[in-house]
């Protein structure tokens, strides 16, 4: 990228409307000056501006400092429409991965106690949690099951055992958008479904066991549950095959649609609809469902993840204190109210490898966290470290709610294979005091640690941009991966 990047302040930085005709708004960009030089590398800004071409687009189309190159839109990105401005919704604006995201579990069990059985823990947890490309798991669902999981989230999973109340008042949005159209899915979809649910997938998702490594927000952790060598569980994963479909059918049925409403755009692969058209309200409906289905399977896997816990351990979950901290989306577009200027709007904020960050006493921060703020859980890489925060004031006047969503990639995932011939990253890991499992060689190779930037720089700009605030570091000390 060689176009400009004007300092706005030491953590943000602006592409002029002006850069391009047919933006409406800046571009702004969150990162210090280590990422910003990173960026620069990448198409990414690029696609930033881009991004500003849409209609109804509020403020600024925003960026955090995780961003790198995706479909149409960056992964990092963020952008606010608004339906009364003829604003738009767009798949790509989501991702192929609708309502990818994490969740964390806490646990009453010190690293230093369970040291000794970290192999056993780790294997049983690679035999017993379904991972790797299109792997079924053990929990079928006809469509009609499939159809309630998509209409009413984890809490359908409540009368059959596999979640309490407590895991959905943790989860964002309870774990269910209102208005799902899990009718509007095509056969390929459901069939993709039926037995994905609860499965890990591939690649970048993965199930670690982390210890609290160091707190940096005494009260917020406490709340939490959280302290210093602490052993907790974090699940990244998304709606699988059922939502990768869904993205790809509405791609399709787009083609054209910009065109028909006389939307004017740099790139195709920005293929959207006005919110208020049948195309618009349709994909929605079936993002909603697809949104839904995901947050059914990381209550499964976290289900699951119990259960090994159980047979290690020898007690209950619950004896075990294996509660739920926070689940949260970071590929999602959601209905939403922000104040842009003076006024109160209603707008539609996609997230694509971004995370809500709701401060202290927002209406939809769950009763708990209401003095703290809204959880916010960001991986970083499987050799170094990921994040707890807490959501701050700072979003909701910068970037409509939203932070970070990972360290993000800085290598391809070809560039990262080719750095690894000749090594044994599982090996490499287990010096770092990691034990990492995987489906393939080529998946472990492809997220190695130096495949992904520095989380810890990812963080510190959000923390210090006031998007969102450090509450604690965890270190990982098993991973299983697709
Ligand atoms: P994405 O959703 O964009 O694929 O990934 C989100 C983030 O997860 C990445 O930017 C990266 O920082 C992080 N990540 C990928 N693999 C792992 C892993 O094995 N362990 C941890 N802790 N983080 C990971
Ligand atoms: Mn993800
Ligand atoms: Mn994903």
């Amino acid at each position: 990228y060689h176009g400009p990047l004007e300092k706005v302040s030491d953590y943000c930085w602006r592409i002029p409307k002006s850069y391009k005709t047919g933006m409406r708004v800046d571009g702004l960009i969150y990162a210090n000056r280590e990422l910003l030089e990173l960026m620069r590398n990448d198409q990414a800004p690029e696609q930033v501006a881009n991004v500003a071409f849409l209609p109804g687009i509020q403020v600024a189309s925003l960026a955090m400092p995780d961003i790198h190159w995706g479909y149409g839109f960056t992964i990092g990105g963020v952008c606010a429409t608004d339906p009364e401005e003829g604003g738009v919704i767009s798949p790509g604006g989501v991702g192929y991965d609708i309502n990818c995201g994490v969740r964390l579990m806490r646990s009453n069990l010190m690293y230093d106690d369970i040291q000794p059985k970290m192999n056993r823990l780790v294997g049983e947890l690679f035999k017993n949690v379904p991972c790797g490309v299109g792997q079924g798991g053990r929990f079928q669902f006809n469509a009609k099951e499939l159809r309630t999981l998509m209409l009413q989230g984890p809490r359908a999973l409540i009368e059959r055992g596999l979640a309490v109340d407590r895991d959905i008042e943790h989860t964002e949005a309870r774990g269910c958008l209102d208005g799902a159209r899990p009718d509007l899915l095509s056969d390929r979809a459901i069939d993709r479904g039926k037995n994905q649910c609860g499965t890990l997938g591939s690649g970048n998702h993965f199930l670690e066991v982390q210890v609290v490594d160091q707190v940096f927000d005494d009260e917020a952790a406490q709340t939490m549950g959280l302290k210093a060598g602490m052993v907790c569980v974090m699940i990244h994963s998304g709606s699988r095959g059922l939502g990768y479909q869904v993205c790809d059918d509405a791609l399709k049925a787009l083609r054209g649609v910009p065109e028909k409403y006389g939307i004017h755009l740099p790139d195709r692969q920005l293929a959207c609809a006005p919110v208020r058209s049948p195309e618009g309200e349709r994909y929605i409906g079936q993002m909603r469902a697809a949104a839904n289905f995901a947050w059914c399977n990381r209550q499964l896997l976290m289900a699951q993840a119990r259960d090994v816990f159980e047979n290690v351990f020898g007690r209950k979950w619950q004896e075990l204190g294996m509660q739920l901290i926070y689940d949260v989306a970071h590929n999602i577009a959601k209905f939403e109210k922000h104040r842009v200027g003076d006024v109160e709007k209603s707008v539609w904020v996609h997230r694509k490898g971004a995370t809500r960050a709701f401060p202290p006493h927002h209406p939809e921060t769950p009763r708990d966290y209401k003095e703290i703020g809204q959880p916010v859980l960001i991986p970083g890489d499987m050799g170094r470290a990921s994040w707890v925060l807490v959501g701050q004031q700072g979003s909701m006047e910068q970037t409509f709610g939203t932070t970070c969503h990972g360290a993000g990639r800085q290598l391809s995932r070809t560039a990262a294979v080719k750095k690894s011939k000749g090594r044994r990253i599982d090996e490499e890991l287990l010096k770092r005091g990691v034990i990492a499992k995987a489906r393939s060689w080529k998946g472990l190779a492809e997220e190695q640690p130096d495949a992904y930037k520095d989380v810890d720089l990812v963080v510190e700009t959000v923390h210090c941009a006031g998007l969102s605030k450090k509450v604690a570091r965890m270190r990982p000390v098993g991973v299983i991966k697709g």
